[in-house]
């Protein structure tokens, strides 16, 4: 079996991770989860003050972000965390008010252009399942199997809703459906890198998979390409 590339990609809270997660885990290759990178740069320009909710300070941002130390280590219990400069920062990367700085960070020419850097180093010698918005399309555009999941945006919103209740956070249908339609439009419109499928990516609409159901797909068209 030949080693490939998997580029999913797709709107927030559609379930990319937990489909990556899977099939690397079954596969052996390695999991990135390049929305983790952003969120942390996000987290890193929150704490410095580099963010508020009208500006940011792009030009220390971009004095800075070379400098940044971002990666993912996995615990005992064969979770996979994300580091910033050495500290794990799993949890504070998944709060709405990082989401939302990632979204507007995201959108910068020099962030992005730094991070697929180190993306597309992680990728070098294939065997890599990483999920993102631009994967297919810009990180790793000769993927040899590449996704695009979607679902409705009610239904992301309870998804994501449910996850963040489960981890304690007090949030509202309402406050979650606004920041996923406010990501997805910024996704979708920014000028660097939007949201968009790749020709060759095949979609996948979970709203009424079951997590077998789209497991098993995914099992399928990753043996195909492998056996190519
Ligand atoms: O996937 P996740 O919600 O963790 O991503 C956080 C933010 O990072 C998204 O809102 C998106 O704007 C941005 N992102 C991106 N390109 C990627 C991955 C994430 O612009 N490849």
């Amino acid at each position: 079996m030949r080693k490939i590339i998997v580029a999913i990609d797709g709107f927030s809270s559609c379930g990319k991770s937990t489909m990556a997660k899977s099939l690397a885990h079954e596969s052996g290759y390695i999991y990135v989860d390049s929305g983790a990178m952003y969120r942390a740069v996000s987290l890193f320009s929150i704490r410095e003050g580099l963010i508020n909710d009208d500006h940011i300070n792009e030009l220390t941002l971009e004095n800075q972000i070379s400098s940044l130390q971002i990666e993912f280590r996995t615990n005992s219990n064969g979770q996979q965390n994300t580091y910033l400069n050495g500290e794990n920062v799993e949890k504070e990367i998944r709060s709405l008010e990082v989401a939302n700085g990632a979204s507007r960070i995201s959108t910068l020419g020099f962030v992005r252009h730094e991070l697929v850097r180190q993306q597309q180093l992680m990728g070098k010698d294939k065997g890599i399942v990483m999920d993102g918005r631009d994967i297919g399309t810009v990180v790793f555009p000769d993927a040899e199997l590449k996704i695009f999941l979607t679902a409705s945006p009610e239904v992301r919103a309870y998804r994501r809703m449910d996850e963040m209740i489960a981890k304690g956070e007090n949030v509202s249908f309402e406050e979650v459906l606004a920041n996923v339609r406010e990501r997805d439009e910024r996704d979708q419109n920014r000028t660097e890198s939007p949201l968009r499928k790749a020709d060759d990516a095949i979609v996948i609409d979970n709203s009424n998979l079951t997590l077998q159901e789209q497991q098993e797909l995914l099992r399928t068209l990753f043996v195909e390409k492998t056996l190519l």
